[in-house]
């Protein structure tokens, strides 16, 4: 038989539990599918458990240059692995037994525990039973992705999940991947102590990125001890009793690097392949992500795909943007769009870099008259009193309407101050407001109109 509900929400990742709640309290009859851990890669094998890791470092980086700021500890801080894994489990475990709680819980809410898949574009098969709705939800996410390397299935290879049991510390950490995960990680270990070692393909790590921002933040990880090869290419594994070999080329000569471990972060791949999409019409890209209109429809009517498994944006904060997005559309008779919103995220290495819109070169290409500032963090009175004066600030105005194009924030406190840029953007206001506003003495945000007040062409 049959089970009939006004809508139903495959994945609980970092739109599907929001908007169950959302329509569920709107009177809808909601079914909400799961098949592996609630709350999905943010909250089990993502942000919240990198974060920790994140804090951790910190606190070991700061123990280890305590006499910097005339701390004596007698002895050299040690790191305890299986407590540090027990503070990420700790939390992490608080994050997933929440969402699944809060849904289990929710009035007008049924929760399904199993792999769910379409047999038509309005009914749904999960454990043998099958479930129709006019409306339904794809918030499936995605997963790490593992390049074809020979030799790498012979290794017991690490990805971002895997990471998470990690209970000691690798001796020689080698990482395949310069993006914001192999940089994170990177990071993360190199202060708990490990060796590591970072192999790029492109000639910068971070290559979305602009050069400068790049070279300065793989300064920042090499002055810290990370070792870091760009341009590699023809990858093949080799194992060594209890090591691994990495052979390639290496800016075109032959290179092999041993390490006691290996990290794949190559990117991710949407969980799309075992959903059934063809019974239901619906049309992926060649990557396999789902296609979707700037209301986040499907190619089949009343089907939405929200979060990672779109491709329009790879962050916790799109996903949840994308169930805004839909509530509001469906619930409150509005039109928003994905062309919506501004371009933000923030990579957390320490210090971190806060991101919002264009970056350099995406403006010199769009060919319009710009202006732009730039600022050392060594000018900034609350980084030196932090003593982390490492990273500098950019930003890029439309010299004619004079709103504010990108940012490029890296130094001590920038993953929060970003959001004086990107709250700028939203209101479409001129440069102007933040430069003449009053901010507080001492932060870092205090120098943000002092950077608005030295634009200069960009030439
Ligand atoms: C190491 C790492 C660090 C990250 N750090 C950050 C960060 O600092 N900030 C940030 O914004 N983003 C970060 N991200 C990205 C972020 O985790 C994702 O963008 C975010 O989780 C959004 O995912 P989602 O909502 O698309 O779905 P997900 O969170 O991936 O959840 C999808 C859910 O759907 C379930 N599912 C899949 N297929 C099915 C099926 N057929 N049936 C039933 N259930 C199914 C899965 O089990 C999963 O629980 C990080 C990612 C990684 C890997």
């Amino acid at each position: 038989m049959t089970k009939k509900f006004d809508a139903i929400i495959i994945g609980t990742g970092q739109s599907g539990p929001f908007l169950a709640n959302r329509l569920a309290k709107a009177g809808m009859q909601v079914a909400i599918i799961e098949r592996h851990r609630f709350g999905g890669t943010c909250v089990n094998v993502g942000c919240v458990p990198t974060k920790t890791l994140v804090a951790s470092a910190y606190a070991a980086y700061i123990a280890c240059n305590a006499k910097d700021f005339g701390i004596e500890i007698s002895g050299k801080p040690s790191v305890d692995m299986k407590a540090v894994k027990a503070r990420k489990d700790a939390i992490v475990k608080a994050s997933t037994e929440g969402v699944e709680n809060w849904l289990k819980k929710m009035e007008n809410c049924t929760v399904y525990e199993g792999q769910a898949a379409f047999e038509s574009s309005n009914t749904v098969r999960v454990n043998g039973e099958l479930l129709q709705a006019d409306q339904i939800f794809i918030n499936v996410g995605a997963r790490a992705s593992v390049p074809q390397v020979p030799g790498l299935d012979t290794i017991p290879y690490l990805t971002n999940s895997t990471m998470m049991e990690v209970d000691f510390l690798p001796e020689h950490l080698l990482i395949i991947g310069g993006g914001y995960i192999g940089l994170e990680f990177g990071q993360i270990y190199r202060r708990f102590g490990s060796k590591v070692t970072i192999l790029g393909r492109g000639p910068n790590i971070l290559s979305r990125e602009d050069e400068d921002i790049s070279q300065e933040v793989r300064e920042i990880l090499e002055g810290e001890g990370v070792s870091i090869l760009t341009e590699t290419e023809d990858l093949t594994i080799e194992k060594k009793g209890k090591k691994v070999e990495v052979h390639m080329q290496h800016q075109g000569k032959s290179h092999t690097v041993e390490g006691s471990h290996l990290l794949v972060a190559t990117g991710r791949i949407p969980n799309t392949r075992d959903l059934g999409l063809e019974k239901a019409g619906i049309e992926v890209n060649a990557k396999g992500y789902i296609q979707v209109d700037d209301q986040l429809q499907t190619t089949r009517p009343g089907v939405w795909a929200l979060g990672d498994c779109n491709g329009l944006g790879a962050f916790t904060h799109t996903s949840y943007n994308e169930f805004e997005i839909v509530a509001a559309n469906l619930l409150e008779g509005k039109k928003r769009g994905v062309s919506d919103r501004v371009f933000a995220y923030n990579l957390y290495i320490d210090p971190p870099l806060g991101r919002a819109g264009m970056s350099e070169k995406e403006v010199r290409e769009s060919g319009r008259k710009a202006l732009v500032a730039r600022m050392p963090m060594t000018r900034v009175g609350r980084a030196k009193e932090k003593g982390e004066t490492r990273g500098f600030m950019k930003i890029f105005v439309d010299a004619e309407s004079e709103q504010i194009l990108g940012a490029a924030l890296l130094g001590v406190g920038c993953d929060e101050v970003i959001h004086l840029i990107i709250d700028i953007m939203y209101a479409k206001a001129p440069y102007t407001v933040i430069r003449d506003a009053m901010h507080i003495h001492p932060t870092v945000s205090e120098l943000i109109p002092t950077l608005l007040s030295e634009l200069k062409p960009l030439t």
